[in-house]
């Protein structure tokens, strides 16, 4: 069996749904390949306001987020460096983020990628749970020009596509084809993590922080998930990794009695055994970044291309932005507008840029023999930026710090517009459209639907999209910078006049 689409995504995660979404809102054919049925367990449940703010509100979903009853993150609480006294920072407290959208959440990922996976679906995306990409198919220049997969009843099917984006996570088999995966040599570590009911929180106004305490060994992740569920997670280096051999659950209450402000925080609270949250888990080898983020027919987006260790909660900022990047560039050939050399060398420029600025940053923040200053400092630094005091800190740990998205910071008009993509479209017809077109999309009749749903999206976001924007500067002295609707790239009105060191 062979079936024809623009693009092919491979994984339902945030990045996969995300990319996925953004080029069926352009009035393209897209196939999405997920291998499990959701909702599954995943661990990445601390998100930054630029996944929050910035792309769920492209996507539509803010309405949905806020209905979910996700914890509110309003920033992070450190135990962390010289100073044995715990630290916070605001997000509120960046010029970049002022106002009523200075915050992000703390997830459950089994509800926050199924929000996101249903969005995909209505915004006209064929989405295919429990199908398994096998491998992707090359013609003879090694160009990828589809993907052959299994459906859910184990037939194997071929789908042809102008392009195909591997977005299917850390244990990806098909980023191979994209150059090489290089594995840090600076985080080596091992997380060690479970859940845990009863467990206290901060005082307010810091309840919903994430907090992260070093210790001997490493460091905790503290992140409360609802009033009474909480993710807790040990990052200990190689050389402890042995005592994992003790058995995990001995492991992670050894850790826990050796940092004094986790195990203060846990007294009385018991360790969730059953369920989805029931285990303890442990992840190894999770830093690393491919050499190369695309090829002609491929791109990599999310875990599939890079990751770093967690401190700062950067992996679906990554995953989304990476997706985000992707889709203007997709958009961009499938539009005809523009060469693939160009469009997707912005992408890999970008997204290499922004993992580069979190790597970086890293590489200061783990000198724990250091004071607070000095991190602020070596934000200043990575990001080249003359902030004065935590602004240019906050900036990067809330992803609006490098990539220049005017996208991700928050005006207030501009955010409110943005959120009403996903709910102005289905208000009238509530739930009907919904099954109509994802019922549609799936049994290939009603192409009428399907198709006067993509255009009124379409319309409606360039609507929303183009209000209020200011002309954006490229990031690079031949770069093309964003187009007004935001899903395309075009060509600088304006080029830079000085060099930007390249990455
Ligand atoms: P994923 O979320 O992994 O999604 C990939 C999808 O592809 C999956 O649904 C999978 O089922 C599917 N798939 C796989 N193979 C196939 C196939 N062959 N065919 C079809 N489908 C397939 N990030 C944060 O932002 N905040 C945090 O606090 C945080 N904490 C972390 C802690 C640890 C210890 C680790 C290891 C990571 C953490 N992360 C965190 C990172 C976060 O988990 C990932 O960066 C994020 O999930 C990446 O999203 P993704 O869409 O690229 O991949």
């Amino acid at each position: 069996m062979v079936e024809h689409f623009d693009l092919i995504v491979i994984g339902g995660g945030p990045g996969g749904s995300t990319l996925a979404t953004f080029v069926a809102m352009q009035g393209h054919r897209v196939l999405l390949l997920e291998r499990e049925l959701l909702p599954v367990y995943k661990i990445g449940e601390s998100l930054l306001p630029a996944t929050v703010n910035g792309i769920c509100a492209m996507l539509g979903v803010t309405d949905e987020l806020k209905s979910a009853g996700f914890v509110v993150k309003q920033g992070g609480t450190f135990r962390w460096g010289r100073n044995k006294e715990p630290w916070t920072f605001a997000f509120s407290l960046s010029s970049k983020l002022r106002g009523p959208t200075s915050f992000a959440y703390q997830v459950e990922r089994m509800k926050f990628d199924t929000i996101l996976l249903n969005n995909a679906r209505r915004k006209g995306v064929d989405v295919r749970e429990r199908h398994a990409a096998i491998d992707v198919l090359l013609d003879d220049n090694q160009r990828v020009t589809g993907v052959a997969f299994r459906d859910a009843a184990g037939r194997h099917i071929e789908g042809r596509s102008r392009f195909v984006v591997d977005a299917s996570g850390w244990s990806t088999t098909l980023a191979r084809h994209v150059g090489t995966r290089i594995y840090s040599q600076h985080f080596r570590n091992v997380a060690v993590f479970g859940y845990f009911s009863g467990a206290k929180r901060l005082p307010p106004p810091n309840s919903g922080n994430i907090f992260c305490a070093a210790f001997d060994r490493g460091w905790f992740w503290y992140i409360p998930l609802s009033d009474t569920l909480t993710s807790v997670g040990a990052v200990i280096g190689q050389e402890s990794s042995r005592l994992i051999g003790d058995g995990r659950e001995v492991a992670l209450s050894r850790f826990i009695q050796e940092c004094e402000p986790i195990r203060e925080l846990l007294a009385g609270a018991t360790r969730v055994t059953s369920g989805p949250y029931g285990e303890v888990r442990v992840r190894t080898d999770y830093s690393y970044c491919h050499d190369k983020f695309w090829k002609p027919g491929l791109a990599l987006v999310g875990d599939s291309a890079c990751f770093i260790d967690p401190v700062f909660s950067s992996g679906v900022h990554l995953a989304t932005y990476s997706a985000l990047l992707a889709a203007r560039s997709i958009n961009s050939c499938l539009g005809a507008s523009m060469t693939e050399e160009r469009a997707f060398g912005e992408f890999e420029r970008r997204y290499m840029r922004e993992f580069r600025y979190f790597y970086d940053f890293l590489l200061a923040f783990y000198d724990l023999d250091q004071d607070l200053d000095s991190y602020y400092w070596s934000a200043r630094k990575v990001l080249n930026s003359a902030e004065l005091g935590n602004e240019a800190f906050i900036q990067l740990v809330a992803g609006v710090g490098g990539s220049g998205e005017q996208l991700f910071e928050s005006h207030e008009e501009f955010v409110r517009q943005r959120a009403g993509l996903g709910s102005q479209l289905f208000g009238e017809i509530p739930g009907q459209a919904e099954d109509a077109v994802s019922g549609m999309v799936k049994s290939g009749s009603g192409r009428f639907m399907t198709d006067l749903f993509r255009e009124v999206s379409q319309v409606q976001s360039q609507a929303t999209f183009t209000t209020d924007r200011v002309p954006e500067m490229p990031l690079f002295n031949d770069g093309l910078v964003p187009s007004t609707d935001g899903f395309h790239w075009v060509e600088p009105a304006v080029r830079r006049s000085h060099v930007v060191p390249a990455v």
